[in-house]
């Protein structure tokens, strides 16, 4: 027997042994279910004997901690990335064929840990891989929701929104630590007390405590080069059973505690991007950071015995302002309870603490009512207002008495029933806010942080975003890394941010292209298989596959498209014997569900699929897809099939997005506005390799002034016009024929997005991929220099630089082979 042939043995011997003593099952009566998780217990066997090792390999070190503190993390299906990144993907396969069963089939049971909504959730979890793969001593910390991001049906064309149930089955990934538990405390009072050197001290003491107990998930970096922990929170009672009430009859009173501690990790809050205004998402907040804190102190002060050196050895980066309590509870800790002096404990918070903004849309950045938090964090908000009172004195200490200025900057807005501004909070409390794209950190230094920027000029840096190639191109596209391994040789696997590049004299041989024309060819018959199977449609895998994936969002522009997919459906019937390019336009995403015009959006979505593909004049020349529930999985089988990527957001308002590099990585070509990444690629990929369109983000901001009212646009685009219509009049609707009038007479009347203005230009753009689609060989052309342009987008390159620029913490060199 070789070596490989007593793995796949070893390994066989293994899932049968998890499959009769952990599951409790033999061969013979194993249902899918069980099989996965034999299987996903015997990989874990092999992730936990390298997490022991890499976690005394970094004791040993002793390196700098950096800690990623994130409301959300879409983490999507664990087995092949663990498989896969440990370098046992083909032993499982093999060694599951033995067993006669299906590795494919076995994979598709685990359910999506979906915590999270969206882009700025994937990124932390691309940013766990890549530290890991990097070596990087990284933690994650999170909350554990019972129920992740709803999963979203489509009955009669509405999204209907139904409880994710990601744990119903257990989770083989996670490891409760209930010894590893901290108390978080809510509302209560504040008492000073006069201290031995005079002092004024202050302890509070909360009315309500809730325990926070850890999970941690083992994180798997590429080759197993290190594995790091990402630990989330569940919250639990202080007491779970009131015994005395629950005697006395009151069954339910008994555990009305219970059960009101427990909702803090009940759901993910279900918006990405409006202003929660709920008092449950500030207690997930706090929660969160509160045991975070408290744990990485606790382990701080056991490898270093001492917090005046902390900055020196831990890193914390917020992800967004949903954290951002942060900065308050770390003054809180070291003040009170470890008696740090509030100057020297404000220097090391601001030291320590670093914080990655992620939108500029005023009603996304996060703001509490000022009596919310004296109610729920009262000792937070004397600590609010004291640190308000010193960067208010600072700054007319150095002679700043502009009255706009000082109220531009304060942490409390006093113009809105007054709030506690976390965003401004987030900025004073961080030696470091980063933007995710070039574009995005330009308009913030305009925009949001126009005056803190101008007070801290050293401040707001740039990273652009970028996402894991292990997943987003070796795992979702098998057959197109074959196909660069056999070009460019195993090294592409190693470090693909170097070696992509190598592909671009391919780009020039037919045959290459051929094969690589093929592989899209072979995802595509794939991804018609699902919507065969699930909405008995038949897709033409000739066609163009114009792909739009992402949460439902009226800056992300679904509605432009749509208008021309109705005006492309106009055309085709007024001129049926033109030589139409076929295409299939694929649409798939959720809508908060409390965000109407989205969910609106939605219902036309399928409107105009139903009135379309049962149109026979179109002759099968058009088809429109809404595949529901979009989430990691999906994404992972529709991008290495689409053929173009629609990433259209009103320049301005999309801070970087990520699907546009998984993507182009894959080799879609981009049609784009110069919005968020889009310019970076734009510039790397080289423009003629994507359909760059409409007005830019200062075109945008110049027509806003002039007004919203969209009247002269639509007038002189004949099939605008038509296409708005048809819609208003109810042609996609007859069932209720009024049902988008107000939708069309908003983009008429109050055209916020720019739907109408770039109408025209987009249309154009669309005609311009025809053209190119028509010409195989400057497709094919440009989709290869796509995916061998597309390195510097890799979060490797990403989280090196934030470990260079924000943490300073050195990148262990890669020890390749
Ligand atoms: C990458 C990804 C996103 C981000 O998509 P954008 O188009 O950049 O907004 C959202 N959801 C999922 C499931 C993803 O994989």
């Amino acid at each position: 027997m070789n070596e490989s042939e007593s793995t796949v043995e070893a390994f066989k011997a293994s899932i049968l042994a998890k499959l009769r003593y952990a599951v409790g099952k033999d061969p013979e009566n194993a249902f899918d279910h069980d099989w996965f998780e034999a299987l996903a217990l015997a990989t874990r066997d092999h992730v936990v004997d390298r997490w022991e090792e890499a976690s005394a390999q970094l004791a040993r070190q002793d390196d700098k901690r950096v800690y990623y503190l994130s409301l959300e993390f879409l983490i999507g299906r664990l087995l092949v990335d663990n498989l896969s990144n440990l370098g046992l993907l083909d032993v499982a396969r093999q060694a599951m064929a033995e067993l006669n069963v299906e590795l494919e089939r076995i994979r598709q049971i685990e359910p999506d840990a979906a915590l999270g909504n969206g882009g700025l959730g994937r990124l932390a979890a691309c940013f766990m891989e890549s530290m890991a793969t990097l070596r990087l001593a990284a933690h994650g910390y999170g909350i554990r929701y019972e129920h992740g991001l709803f999963r979203q049906a489509i009955i009669d064309g509405w999204q209907a929104e139904q409880t994710e149930t990601w744990l119903d089955f257990g989770n083989p990934w996670e490891f409760e630590r209930p010894e590893v538990a901290y108390r978080v405390g809510f509302g209560g009072g504040v008492t000073s007390h006069v201290q031995e050197d005079g002092g004024i001290s202050q302890s509070w003491q909360p009315q309500e405590t809730v325990r926070a107990i850890a999970y941690d998930t083992p994180v798997v970096g590429w080759r197993g080069a290190s594995v790091n922990t990402l630990r989330l929170w569940r919250a639990r009672a202080e007491e779970n059973l009131q015994l005395d009430r629950f005697n006395a009859g009151d069954h339910f009173g008994a555990v009305a505690g219970e059960v009101r501690a427990e909702s803090i990790s009940r759901v993910l809050y279900p918006a990405d991007d409006t202003e929660a205004g709920q008092e449950l998402r500030l207690r997930q907040e706090y929660f969160l950071v509160s045991a975070s804190l408290q744990d990485l102190l606790e382990r701080h002060l056991r490898l270093h015995g001492d917090l005046q050196n902390l900055p020196q050895q831990v890193a914390i980066q917020l992800n967004d302002t949903h954290p951002a309590i942060a900065v308050v509870e770390l003054m809180r800790l070291l003040v009170d309870q470890h008696q740090i002096q509030w100057a020297r404990a404000w220097e090391l918070t601001v030291a320590s603490t670093a914080y990655t903004n992620h939108t500029l849309l005023p009603e996304a950045l996060e703001s509490w009512p000022v009596a919310l938090m004296e109610r729920l964090l009262p000792r937070h908000l004397q600590i609010i207002y004291l640190i308000n009172a010193e960067h208010i004195d600072a700054l007319r200490a150095k002679d700043i008495h502009d009255f706009r200025l000082l109220r531009a900057v304060s942490l409390i807005d006093e113009d809105n029933g007054r709030r506690v501004r976390m965003g401004n909070l987030a900025f004073l409390g961080a030696h470091s806010i980063n933007g995710v794209s070039a574009l995005h950190t330009r308009l913030m230094r305009d925009t949001v942080f126009r005056d803190l920027h101008r007070l801290y000029p050293q401040r707001v840096n740039n990273k652009t975003n970028g996402v894991t190639f292990r997943r987003w191109l070796f795992q979702v596209n098998p057959l197109l890394t074959h196909l660069l391994v056999d070009a460019l040789g195993p090294e592409v696997l190693e470090s693909p941010q170097t070696t992509l590049e190598k592909l671009q004299p391919q780009a020039e041989q037919v045959a290459f292209r051929d094969e690589y024309a093929l592989c899209r060819r072979r995802n595509k018959e794939a991804l018609a298989q699902l919507v065969q199977r699930q909405s008995g449609l038949l897709l033409d895998t000739e066609a163009i596959f114009d792909v739009q994936i992402k949460r439902i969002h009226e800056y992300k522009r679904q509605l432009l498209n749509l208008l021309h997919t109705v005006a492309l459906y106009q055309a085709i019937r007024n001129d049926p014997t033109t030589d139409w390019v076929p295409r299939v336009k694929i649409f798939a995403g959720k809508a908060a569900a409390s965000y109407r015009q989205a969910k609106l959006i939605i219902k036309l979505a399928n409107d105009i699929s139903r009135t379309i593909n049962g149109d026979p004049t179109v002759r099968g020349l058009l088809k429109v897809v809404f595949i529901p529930n979009y989430n990691v999985s999906l994404a992972e089988t529709i991008i290495p099939a689409a053929d173009l990527s629609e990433q259209i957001s009103t320049a301005g308002l999309e801070a970087s997005g990520t699907s546009n590099m998984k993507f182009a990585l894959n080799g879609a070509l981009t049609i784009g506005t110069l919005d968020g990444a889009n310019v970076e690629m734009c510039e790397r990929v080289g423009e003629e390799n994507l359909f760059i369109f409409g007005m830019t983000a200062q075109q945008v901001a110049a027509r806003q002034r002039l007004g919203l009212e969209m009247g002269d646009v639509v007038a002189d685009s004949e099939r605008l016009e038509a296409a708005l219509g048809a819609i208003r009049a109810g042609v996609f609707s007859p069932d209720d024929p009024a049902r988008y009038v107000g939708l069309v007479d908003a983009l008429l009347y109050d055209d916020r997005f720019m739907v109408c203005a770039d109408f025209e230009a987009y249309w154009a753009a669309q005609r311009q991929v025809d053209k190119r689609w028509q010409t195989p060989n400057d497709w094919w052309r440009s989709a290869v220099l796509n995916t061998a342009r597309m390195g510097w987008f890799s979060s490797d390159r990403t989280i090196s630089e934030y470990a260079r620029d924000i943490w300073q913490v050195p990148v262990p060199a890669r020890d390749k082979g």
